[in-house]
């Protein structure tokens, strides 16, 4: 039987932070910024973007020109913001479904299961903690690899065939809320589920290529794909 390596994205795909990440964020580009109070990551579009491209695109907005260096910078402030704001957020939800699903799957010897997230890694798994979701991840491709999508799934798949394949051959699914996301899964070869319950409805994602695109991850097609 073939192996399979799933990569998860978090935001829009296993929970919602409920507006913790934003906030952290925010916290970060004023500290940032030297206390101005009139900065934001308002307008700046997060869904299926990196972490690093995230920051950018904010200093950007306030006409900071962002270097690798100022990047971090905001990132290590942010990182440091986000778990009181992970506490603090009563819409934080675990979406239907993700957390029987993955119970289900963990469980298997022919599946590894991994992250492919736009957060850098310590964000991505502060998240998943907030939501007892971490404990079944050990390795993934985040925003803290790099900038663009592709590559960091790339990195997770890497990762994932190096700690679970064994050598053997694997196929990657990737799963996913965003045409982002299935882009990226279609540039590594993957296969992508596609869920719509990060705002985007079935039309764009399977527009974007999905192979299937589900309402929630309670749907039982999803468990197909698996095999
Ligand atoms: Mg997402």
């Amino acid at each position: 039987m073939g192996f399979t390596i799933a990569l998860f994205d978090i935001d829009g795909t296993l929970l919602r932070a409920g507006g913790a990440g934003r906030r952290a964020l925010d916290l970060a580009l004023v500290e940032v910024l030297g206390g101005r109070d009139d900065v934001s990551f308002e307008s700046v579009e997060f869904a299926g973007r990196t972490d690093p491209w995230i920051v950018a695109e904010g200093l950007a907005k306030h006409g900071v020109e962002a270097d690798v260096g100022l990047i971090e910078e905001v990132l290590r402030r942010y990182l440091a913001h986000l778990p009181a704001q992970l506490e603090l957020a009563s819409a934080f939800e675990v979406l239907p479904g993700a957390m029987e699903l993955l119970t289900g799957l963990v469980a298997r010897d022919d599946l590894a299961l991994g992250l492919g997230t736009g957060n850098t890694e310590p964000a991505a798994y502060a998240k998943l903690a907030r939501g007892g979701l971490d404990s079944f991840f050990s390795f993934g491709g985040f925003g803290s690899d790099h900038p663009e999508r592709a590559e960091l799934l790339r990195v997770g798949l890497h990762r994932g065939l190096q700690q679970a394949a064994n050598g053997r051959e694997a196929r990657a699914v990737v799963i996913g809320d965003t045409p982002h996301d299935v882009r990226a899964a279609r540039a590594i070869g993957a296969d992508c589920i596609a869920v719509s319950t990060g705002g985007y409805d079935a039309k764009a994602l399977e527009a974007a290529g999905a192979q299937l695109v589900v309402s929630d991850l309670r749907a039982p097609e999803v468990l197909r794909v698996f095999g």
